[in-house]
């Protein structure tokens, strides 16, 4: 075993090496964060589905999973393009991924972000617009629980047979994500306020209900289902490159004006407590500092 301290934040971090002859892609080593650098630079971008699972299909026959990933592409592209950050898709392709292998993706990268993309529908054909959520146990209406139970379908490998194991497992996955849902519903907010601007879409509002794909999550993450494929006209829109693209620059934007927040607060561990000061700066925003 090979232990060895990293700085900012402050960890100590153990190497266990494997000594049976069962081979596993190894560890990736945990990147030191640059001098002076406590802000945004990872970005995760989950597209929705794909491989067998398609997700939502449009009256067209338009499929969910093929519209996640030209979102997803086009808003990478975006916003390396406009922002210094690093953008990681948790899947380029075609393929079936599990639940837990998205998050898994975001926490070995070190995200700072987490944003999974989906396209939403509806038994009625009149439902359109955007809707935002972040994690609860608990959705905050029938509309998000109806949602959350939708997206969550899958063949994920991980997810126990029985409820009581599945239970835990719910609260246990929770649990990674309870630390961020202040800047998660932050950073929500900031999305859908973005795209209710830029498309004059009917605010849907941002809501929570128990997203698989949340869970386990180790920074903010959010779930933006960007439209109704369910809805004809939605499905004819989203198709086009142009109304894409609008969808993405909202995204962008959003996501900018929380680095830019965030990146503002944000001090050096070490400079954080204790805050005596009556007019500490960040306080009120999301709430007293996390501890590190
Ligand atoms: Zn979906």
């Amino acid at each position: 075993v090979d232990s060895y301290v990293l700085e900012n934040p402050f960890r100590l971090v153990f190497d266990v090496h494997r000594t049976s002859s069962v081979v596993t892609a190894p560890p990736r080593p945990l990147a030191p964060r640059p001098e002076g650098w406590f802000g945004i630079r990872t970005i995760v971008v989950d597209p929705g589905h794909g491989g067998k699972a398609t997700g939502a299909i449009g009256p067209s026959g338009v499929q969910e999973k093929d519209l996640t990933l030209e979102l997803a592409r086009e808003l990478k592209s975006r916003l390396e393009h406009r922002l210094p950050v690093r953008v990681v898709l948790t899947r380029d392709n075609d393929i079936e991924v599990d639940h837990d292998v998205r998050t898994a993706i975001a926490n070995q990268n070190q995200a700072d972000l987490f944003i999974s993309i989906h396209l939403n529908s509806s038994l009625g054909e009149g439902a359109h617009g955007a809707e935002t959520y972040f994690l609860s146990t608990e959705a905050s209406d029938a509309r998000a629980a109806q949602a959350a139970a939708t997206e969550n379908l899958g063949t994920d490998s991980a997810v126990p047979e029985d409820t009581a194991a599945q239970d835990l497992q719910l609260i246990l996955w929770d649990l990674a994500q309870t630390h961020h849902l202040a800047e998660s519903q932050r950073l929500a907010n900031l999305i859908q306020g973005e795209l209710n601007e830029t498309l004059q879409l009917k605010d849907r509002g941002v809501k929570q209900a128990p997203f698989r794909v949340l869970m386990g999550a180790t920074m903010p993450a959010v779930l933006v289902e960007v439209g109704f494929v369910s809805n004809p006209e939605e499905e004819k829109k989203l198709q086009d490159s142009s109304y894409r693209l609008a969808l993405v620059e909202a995204l962008t934007r959003a996501v900018g004006r929380y680095k830019a927040v965030a990146e503002n607060r944000e001090q050096p561990p070490g400079d954080r407590a204790p805050v005596a000061s009556p007019a500490a700066p960040g306080a009120g925003v999301g709430g007293p500092a996390s501890p590190p």
